[in-house]
């Protein structure tokens, strides 16, 4: 049996039917976790994930297991697992344990999933390549001279190298969806709100979701059923039953046509997204273009709106109260010795940049006029989907870069972002799923499709997604 290949599904199938223990089943997994080292996509491997097992194990006898009861999963280095360390992969809480679960993390817990570690990041999210984590890179493992994609690029190589079978991660412009791409794995971002950010370390949390990466969308799905719901620790998270749209099988897609094309996305991208779009069409759907001219300024307002919410959430960490700290002559020298230190480069780069643009004198400039667009882009696309079911995109505008090549032009960097970004300003939920390969200096490099739904059409990104995975034909 090759168990590294499993779904969740399937290996739920196997556990029920005893084709398989628990034990046998997270074993495998973490002999295949300490084997994959190279690819650096975990900060640590849990030493009591056998003794998870086990339980479980007693929950399946009993028959009181669930979808994910005994089901090996990571959970990304941001999200808080009591008594565990959770350092965002910064300097910064190299040492900081948590000292409580995150919603997510207890509502796993409950139903029996096994944690199998924590993956690694770009440090506090930010990046895409998880080239700014202070722990190294992950590497692709569809070619090891590549970024995985990021932030949650440790999740989703640890998915893709058949080490776990799913995990958590957190996507604030794309985080979730451009490494879950460049890996060739399903990853979904929810509605904002429909999955509690209580004990997420913050990023900029007008934007943060946590979300599930797996390799297919019934997998994606079985995690999302999971974790999302009403919290009383996040008071904007919604409950489950949140009225909304009723759950009518997508028929119509949507195609920006305009954005799609624009300069610098990679011609091998347009050619696969434009024969998925068309796989989409013999299926049934039916395509229509639309033109939504707004989302040609996300990126610009997710680079006003995301370091104002990062300079005020990091401010938190001044070496004083917990976390990495360095002696100076006085307090001031403590905080900026402590901060100095403590954080990377990127992430110095947007305090200082979400410090500028929230300063007296500016914050009507910028912060004011970005959060007018992100209202404006709200609305465009809810318009949109007055007239469509959903809305698709190719994920990324190329597939996975070189290890170090976009690492000294950070608007390079930030470009990777170009398709995600919009979905979370506007706070509606998209999942990108593998569409094809491209070949690229001997390497057979993933690309992905995104799907965008109107806020909690999560049903209809797993419909559409579902058929997509029937018909792209590998
Ligand atoms: N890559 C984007 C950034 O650097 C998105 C990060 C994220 O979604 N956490 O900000």
């Amino acid at each position: 049996m090759d168990i590294s290949s499993l779904t969740i599904k399937k290996a739920h199938e196997l556990l029920v039917n005893k084709e398989i223990t628990a034990r046998e089943l997270v074993e495998h997994f973490l002999k295949e976790a300490h084997t994959k080292s190279e690819l650096n996509a975990y900060r640590e491997i849990f030493d009591d994930a056998l003794a998870s097992a086990d339980a479980a194990q007693k929950m399946l006898d009993a028959g009181t297991g669930t979808l994910l009861t005994g089901i090996p999963i990571a959970l990304k280095d941001n999200i808080l697992m009591k008594g565990k360390i959770a350092s965002a992969s910064s300097k910064m809480l190299e040492h900081y344990r948590a000292t409580y679960d995150a919603h997510v993390v207890a509502r796993l817990r409950d139903a029996g999933a096994v944690f199998l570690g924590r993956t690694n990041m770009d440090e506090f999210a930010m990046g895409s390549s998880t080239e700014n984590s202070a722990f190294g890179v992950t590497k692709n493992p569809h070619d090891l001279s590549r970024v995985p994609g990021g932030s949650s690029g440790g999740s989703a190589s640890a998915i893709a190298s058949g080490t776990v079978l799913g995990a958590l991660g957190s996507d604030t412009g794309g985080s979730i969806r451009q490494p879950a791409a460049f890996c060739g794995v399903v990853g979904l971002k929810p509605t904002y709100g429909a999955v509690s950010r209580s004990g997420l370390i913050a990023m900029a949390s007008s934007l943060d979701q946590i979300g599930p990466l797996a390799k297919t969308v019934e997998d994606a799905k079985i995690i999302f059923d999971v974790i999302k719901g009403k919290d009383p620790l996040d008071s904007t998270s919604y409950p489950d039953n949140f009225p909304h749209k009723e759950n009518k099988k997508p028929k119509v897609i949507g195609v920006p046509v305009d954005f799609v094309r624009m300069k610098g996305v990679d011609p091998e991208v347009l050619r696969n997204f434009d024969a998925s779009i068309a796989k989409m069409k013999n299926a049934g759907y039916e395509i229509r273009d639309i033109s939504l001219p707004s989302l040609a300024h996300g990126l610009s307002v997710y680079y006003i709106l995301m370091p104002a919410e990062v300079s005020s959430n990091l401010a938190r960490l001044d070496g004083v109260r917990y976390g990495f700290h360095a002696d100076g002559t006085n307090l001031l020298g403590d905080y900026a010795r402590s901060r100095g230190e403590g954080f990377g480069r990127e992430v110095r780069r947007r305090i200082l940049l979400g410090t500028y643009v929230l300063s007296s004198g500016y914050h009507d400039e910028y912060y004011g006029r970005a959060s007018a667009v992100r209202e404006m882009l709200r609305l465009d696309l809810q318009k949109a989907f007055e007239g469509v079911d959903i809305i698709a995109t190719p994920t990324t505008p190329t597939a996975a870069f070189k290890i170090g090549e976009k690492t000294n032009d950070p608007l390079q960097m930030y470009l990777a972002d170009i398709f995600t970004v919009s979905v979370n300003i506007a706070g509606v939920p998209a999942i990108s799923i593998p569409s094809g390969f491209i070949e690229e200096g001997g390497s057979k490099l993933p690309l992905g499709i995104q799907f965008i739904a109107p806020s909690f059409g999560e049903e209809a990104l797993f419909d559409a997604g579902g058929d997509f995975e029937k018909v792209r034909g590998f």
